[in-house]
C-alpha cells in the first residue's frame, strides 16, 4: 500500500485492509492522517451544517478534553487534536443521508469531517461512502491506525506535560 500522506510504501494485513474503503485515501501512521486532515482544512471553504443531538451515552471519559467518547481510539484522536491545537467538535454536526436520514461523523474540525472507525457496523460504510462520493470533506481514520494514534497521543501529552493520573500539567 502507498501512504496518501507521505508516499511511503507500507504493509497492511488482510484484516487491517478490511477496515479501509476502496478509493478512500489511506495513511501509514497517525502523523500522516493528521497532516492530510490539516491540508484539507486549508483547502475547504467551511459551510454551515445542521447540529444534531444524538443524546447517546458514551463511556470512554477523557479528562483532557472533558468529553465522553465511544472508544479509546476516539479518545486518542481527540487528545492528538487537542494537544496540536486543532479545534474540533465531537458528534455535533449531521450530514444528509438517504431517505431523510442523517449521518453524524465522529469529529468535525475547521471544515473537515473525520470518521474514526474501529469496526464498521450497520449502515456505517454506506453512510461514509454516500457523503464521501457527494464531495463532503471527509477523512477516514481506519482501525489499523489506532495503535499509531495512541502512541502519538502519549508522545504529545508527555511533551506537553499532561499527566494521565493527575489529569493536568505537572
Ligand atoms: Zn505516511
Amino acid at each position: 500500500m502507498i501512504c496518501d500522506g507521505c508516499g511511503k510504501d507500507f504493509d497492511l494485513t488482510t484484516k487491517q485492509r478490511n477496515g479501509t474503503l476502496f478509493g478512500v485515501p489511506i495513511y501509514c501512521q497517525a502523523e500522516c492522517a493528521v497532516g492530510a486532515t490539516q491540508r484539507m482544512q486549508w483547502e475547504v471553504d467551511p459551510i454551515t451544517y445542521p447540529e444534531t443531538d444524538l443524546a447517546e451515552p458514551h463511556d470512554a471519559w477523557d479528562f483532557l478534553t472533558k468529553t465522553f467518547y465511544r472508544s479509546k481510539y476516539e479518545v486518542a484522536v481527540a487528545r492528538v487534536f487537542y494537544c496540536l491545537g486543532i479545534p474540533f467538535v465531537y458528534e455535533k454536526l449531521a450530514l444528509a443521508y438517504k431517505n431523510n436520514r442523517t449521518y453524524t461523523p465522529d469529529f468535525y474540525s475547521a471544515g473537515v469531517f473525520v470518521e474514526v472507525k474501529g469496526l464498521w457496523a450497520g449502515s456505517g460504510k454506506s453512510k461514509f461512502k454516500y457523503s464521501y462520493e457527494a464531495g463532503v470533506p471527509l477523512v477516514l481514520f481506519p482501525g489499523y491506525l489506532q495503535p499509531s494514534f495512541e502512541r502519538l497521543a502519549k508522545e504529545i501529552m508527555r511533551k506537553e506535560g499532561y499527566n494521565e493520573v493527575h489529569g493536568g500539567p505537572e
